[in-house]
């Protein structure tokens, strides 16, 4: 169909330094997108080359919450990633013109997947997120094939009927034989005044599904963290400075420098 040959991708080499996570959800509004920019800028302050693609292609979210300024630019035949927060981002919302709605279909979503990966120019990085959509599409899939050497990591809210759909997330690593690092539980609490916890969306719903998972695939999957519900994190998000940065020592920004180190 003429074009230009495909690139390698310098991820999919066996030998590649780069780790690559997968940031897998059943379902939307769990706070995938702020997590993956949370840990990628907490992980890029620790001194990490740090690249993420924003994959959501129904969300979209990451170069606001990341308060990307700058269009990607080309050099030769090869995209340069705009940088915020010392953080590389590629978007599938700077390819859609005005933002409207990605209707496209499995081939193209494939291919896009392909230059996000293979045209970009990430340079040595030593770790690159990548903020699926939710579900099990075909986004999941894609990345699955494209980089058979990256890992899952999976966001739940302590929500059973979350953590069902999240353990279906999961559950196509055992097909793609991708590793699943662990799982996330978010907006596991709100602290009040008085120091106790309110657990407004239930709990549980983090352990459970590792717990699952690791009965699934027969191996140990972490319960890596909890954070709680933090009005920084959303005012972060909006503002374009994730709360790792901007508001360091809140309990949302420390929980999520601690998930950011085990990875
Ligand atoms: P997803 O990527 O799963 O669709 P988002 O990251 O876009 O979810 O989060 C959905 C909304 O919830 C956003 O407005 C975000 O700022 C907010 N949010 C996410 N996590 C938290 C949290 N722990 N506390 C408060 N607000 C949160």
């Amino acid at each position: 169909r003429g074009g230009a040959p495909e690139k390698e991708i310098p991820f999919a080499r066996p030998d590649t330094l780069t780790r690559v996570y997968a940031v897998a959800s059943g379902k939307g509004g769990v706070g995938k997108s702020t997590v993956t920019v949370n840990l990628a800028a907490a992980m890029a302050a620790e001194g990490l080359r740090v690249g993420v693609v924003d994959a959501d292609i129904y969300g979209f979210s990451v170069p606001r919450m990341l308060g990307v300024e700058h269009q990607p630019t080309q050099v030769d035949d090869m995209i340069l990633p705009p940088l915020a927060h010392d953080v590389k981002v590629i978007s599938i919302g700077m390819f859609v013109p005005g933002n409207q709605p990605v209707v496209w279909r499995g081939p193209m979503l494939h291919r896009a997947m392909q230059q996000f990966l293979g045209d970009v120019f990430w340079g040595d990085i030593d770790v690159l997120l990548l903020d699926l959509p939710p579900g099990t599409g075909d986004v999941a899939i894609s990345i699955a094939q494209l980089l058979p050497n990256s890992e899952i990591l999976v966001v739940t809210t302590p929500q059973q009927a979350a953590a069902e759909v999240a353990e279906r997330a999961g559950s196509i690593a055992l097909q793609t034989h991708q590793r699943l690092v662990g799982v996330i539980e978010n907006m596991s609490w709100l602290e009040l005044p008085d120091g106790t916890r309110q657990e407004i969306f239930g709990s549980g719903g983090g352990q459970a599904v590792a717990e699952s998972l690791s009965r699934l695939i027969g191996a140990e999957v972490p319960l890596l963290g909890q954070i709680p519900l933090d009005t920084t994190l959303r005012e972060g998000g909006d503002a374009g400075l994730p709360s790792v940065l901007g508001t360091p020592d809140s309990p949302a920004a420390t929980a999520l420098r601690g998930i950011a180190r085990q990875l």
